[in-house]
């Protein structure tokens, strides 16, 4: 019963008989007010006749006659001139008594009333004898003698007739409207209603382990067809959604194997040969331990990549970038020094723009970048620029390394991606960095790519948006959230 169907069906008997209901009732008063204004008209006529002879005839001037207008008026058969089978004429004298009535009257007088003392005219409906009579009162004044009353009635036995059949017949239409509005009402809105119905059926038809099905309901241009078309497009994200986790728990898979596989080999060595043979031991040691580390780097790269994913809120506030990029610099200058490297940080700094943001996410963004361009590069140096623009702030880490081939640039900040370059140099990695520097960029609603160097080497460019600086250097700055988005 709470089904949409029967929802919309409700809804447009409700309204429709309102408006059935409001026109009936209008309509009805309307044909009400018509028929009395018609037989007021009649009794308005009839009554300004008499008043008019009446007034204008001097107190002696007849009628074609030389009595008095008042008892000619009174005189029986005189009133036959303005009466009719529905018409009712009396004359009452000032005192409000009835001195001449139209014959078809008989025995019947109007009833006295207090209004028969004023001058005026007067309206009003009496039940008597003779009926419902619509009847008019006016005093008027004979020449210079007394006053008398001309009475009019109207009938109306006729008008309540019509009235009556009137409001049967409106009656009569507003139920069969009632029922035939219901039946439309039903009839419609399950029409409307059936095409939903059969796409949820087909939805549901569509298991976990299908979504490759689609509905295709290509035939259909209506809101429905937008809704299949939708829920199609959505079915195609999930597939390459699904396709994608698929695809990671397998590199994920094989990328921890590895390590692990080497891990059991060099303890099987240790518990076989580690007593006798002293190198084998040092080794086995020493291969567990870099393995281990590596295992450490990887979860702990899954896990950070798991959180700026997670769409969890995080705490956001006001950083200042060049202290960011400062801390980041410094904690990668030994590394850079062993390979005899310069590592500089230039540009913007003082103070520099700021951005809402986590300091910790940002100081792992740039360090994954400085520590790739150290990792990568043999000679020469590593730099990393900040700039600023109105609204922006962009940071370059820019190396004179090995650079990345062309057709690798569109990959490398995919999960696990390294290029075959690093993968045969054995160079140490997870192929984690990346993924984990678009991440955080994108949390932070900003962009991150790739470039070669004209002169080798590589480029990368980072944009977050700005925020106003006195925001950031006041402390009192409510720190606020922000939603991280899912890749
Ligand atoms: P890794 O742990 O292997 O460094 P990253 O995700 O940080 O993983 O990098 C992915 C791959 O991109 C690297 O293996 C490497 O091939 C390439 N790469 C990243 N940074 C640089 C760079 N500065 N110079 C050359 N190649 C790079």
């Amino acid at each position: 019963m709470h089904s949409l169907r029967w929802r919309i069906a409700t809804w447009y008997t409700l309204l429709l008989l309102c408006v059935i209901g409001l026109v009936s009732i209008v309509l009805f008063f309307q044909l009400r007010t018509i028929l009395f204004d018609q037989a007021r008209a009649r009794i308005d006529q009839i009554g300004r006749d008499i008043a008019s002879i009446v007034s204008r005839s001097g107190p002696l001037v007849a009628i074609g006659e030389a009595f008095p207008v008042d008892e000619q008026l009174a005189l029986p058969g005189n009133l036959e001139h303005w009466s009719s089978p529905t018409t009712y004429v009396e004359i009452d004298n000032a005192q409000g008594y009835p001195i001449g009535k139209s014959q078809n009257m008989g025995g019947v007088s109007f009833a006295r009333r207090p209004s028969d003392q004023r001058f005026g005219v007067t309206y009003s409906v009496e039940k008597n004898a003779l009926g419902d009579i619509y009847v008019r009162d006016e005093r008027v004044k004979v020449g210079g003698a007394t006053p008398i009353i001309v009475k009019v009635g109207e009938r109306l036995d006729v008008f309540n007739e019509t009235l009556r059949r009137t409001r049967d017949l409106l009656l009569f239409v507003f139920l069969f409207a009632v029922a035939a509005v219901i039946a439309a009402s039903i009839f419609l809105s399950s029409s409307a209603i059936r095409p939903i119905g059969e796409l949820t059926e087909a939805i549901g038809e569509i298991g976990s382990d299908q979504l490759n099905r689609r509905l295709a309901w290509t035939d259909r241009t209506d809101e429905v067809g937008r809704l299949a078309a939708t829920f199609d497009a959505m079915l195609a994200r999930l597939e390459e959604a699904f396709a994608r986790e698929r695809q990671f728990i397998s590199d994920a898979s094989h990328e921890l194997k590895t390590p692990l596989t080497i891990i059991n080999a060099n303890a099987q060595m240790l518990e076989r040969w580690g007593d006798r043979d002293p190198h084998v031991r040092t080794d086995s040691l020493r291969a567990i331990v870099e393995e281990s580390a590596a295992l450490a780097r990887m979860v702990n790269g899954l896990l950070t990549l798991a959180k700026a994913e997670s769409g969890e809120r995080i705490p956001l506030e006001p950083v200042r970038l060049s202290e960011v990029l400062s801390e980041a610099v410094r904690s990668s200058a030994s590394r850079a020094a062993e390979k005899s490297l310069v590592l500089r940080l230039s540009g913007d700094l003082h103070p520099g723009p700021c951005v809402l943001g986590n300091a910790n996410l940002l100081r792992q963004l740039f360090s994954n970048l400085i520590e790739n361009g150290i990792k990568f590069t043999e000679r020469g140096e590593v730099e990393v620029n900040l700039a600023a623009t109105a609204d922006e702030a962009v940071v370059h880490v820019s190396d004179t390394g090995v650079g990345i081939e062309e057709e690798s640039l569109a990959r490398i900040f995919d999960r696990f991606y390294r290029t075959d370059r690093s993968r045969s140099r054995a160079v140490e990695g997870t192929g984690l960095g990346l993924a984990i520097v678009r991440s955080i960029a994108r949390v932070h609603e900003g962009t991150v790519q790739a470039t070669r160097r004209a002169g080798g080497g590589t480029a990368f460019q980072v944009t977050l948006p700005r925020i106003a600086t006195r925001a950031a250097s006041a402390s009192e700055a409510p720190p606020e959230q922000a939603f991280i988005s899912r890749q």
